[in-house]
């Protein structure tokens, strides 16, 4: 039931900006979302169109905005993207260099981009 819980929060967040800014209606609400993520997005779809119901957010659409996955190489800079199902099947090195000495510095956002409301 993890995106049940996500989904709440995010669904809580948004109904207190719209009351803080004496809003009638949340009409998108735009989240940004690391591919490292073990979110399903169908999911959060779900129990949000569920959960929405008798609140200002009854019409909001989730726009969800997917980060990939960036390392960043220590040895000479390089930043480079790695697709999700790679990080299991191969050995990551940077293209460039070929060090195996990086850190990862996109992937795992999770965060509300931003609210529409009117
Ligand atoms: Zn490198």
């Amino acid at each position: 039931m993890h995106e049940l819980a996500l989904t709440q929060d995010i669904l809580d967040t948004a109904v207190k900006y719209a009351c803080q800014t004496n809003s009638q209606k949340i009409v998108t609400i735009v989240l940004r979302l690391g591919a490292l993520r073990d979110v399903q997005r169908e999911w959060l779809q779900y129990y949000f169109n569920f959960i929405r119901k008798g609140t200002v957010a009854e019409d909001a659409e989730i726009l969800v905005i997917v980060n990939p996955i960036v390392f960043s190489c220590r040895a000479c800079g390089r930043e480079f993207e790695v697709e999700r199902d790679s990080l299991y099947d191969e050995d990551i090195a940077c293209p460039d260099c070929s060090s195996k000495n990086y850190t990862l510095i996109s992937g795992t956002e999770f965060r509300i981009e931003g609210i529409e409301v009117v």
